[in-house]
């Protein structure tokens, strides 16, 4: 298994070659491509421990809801309002996100500190595994620069495409 750090570069190098295969997916059925896209992410998140990663955490961060702000407020004692003011700004999308990265509720050993109540978007991320990955695949584009495993996912699924 390649290093973390050494699959994101491969990727960065590989700009191109990405876009070019996101827009072939592009034209496949939606049916087609979650099952492709699921079974590699299967394969892929048996390779791959986020634990000796973290690099969503210390790099990107989720969006927060209403209810993740609520939920976690409540878990750390807090009212959503001093948890957002603490925590929280309001991006360009007028979504909530974390004031800084990395995340401040992740521990040195890459554990996140709220991990029974952590927001929805950490959960699903890299949200590989979801339904109508074709309504989401410019995002998982972006993703692929972020996370060694859709980089990796990305890869498996230009070898079988190509086999
Ligand atoms: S989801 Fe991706 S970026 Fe986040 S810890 Fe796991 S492998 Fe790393
Ligand atoms: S809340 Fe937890 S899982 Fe989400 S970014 Fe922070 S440390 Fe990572």
């Amino acid at each position: 298994m390649q290093q973390y750090a050494e699959i994101l570069e491969k990727t960065r190098s590989r700009k191109k070659e990405i876009r070019k295969l996101c827009n072939v997916l592009k034209t496949k059925k939606p049916g087609w491509m979650d099952e492709l896209f699921h079974q590699t992410h299967e394969h892929v998140f048996d390779e791959i421990d986020c634990l000796n990663c973290a690099n969503c955490c210390k790099t990107t961060g989720p969006l927060f809801t209403s209810k993740d702000v609520e939920r976690i407020g409540a878990y750390l004692k807090m009212k959503p309002g001093e948890f957002t003011e603490k925590f929280l700004r309001i991006d360009e999308d007028q979504d909530y996100v974390l004031k800084q990265v990395p995340c401040a509720f992740l521990l040195s050993d890459n554990r996140c500190s709220i991990y029974e109540v952590r927001p929805k978007a950490c959960r699903d991320y890299p949200h590989t595994n979801r339904r109508d990955m074709h309504e989401i695949i410019d995002l998982t584009y972006k993703n692929a620069f972020i996370c060694p495993a859709v980089a990796r996912i990305f890869e498996l699924i230009e070898k079988k495409l190509h086999k």
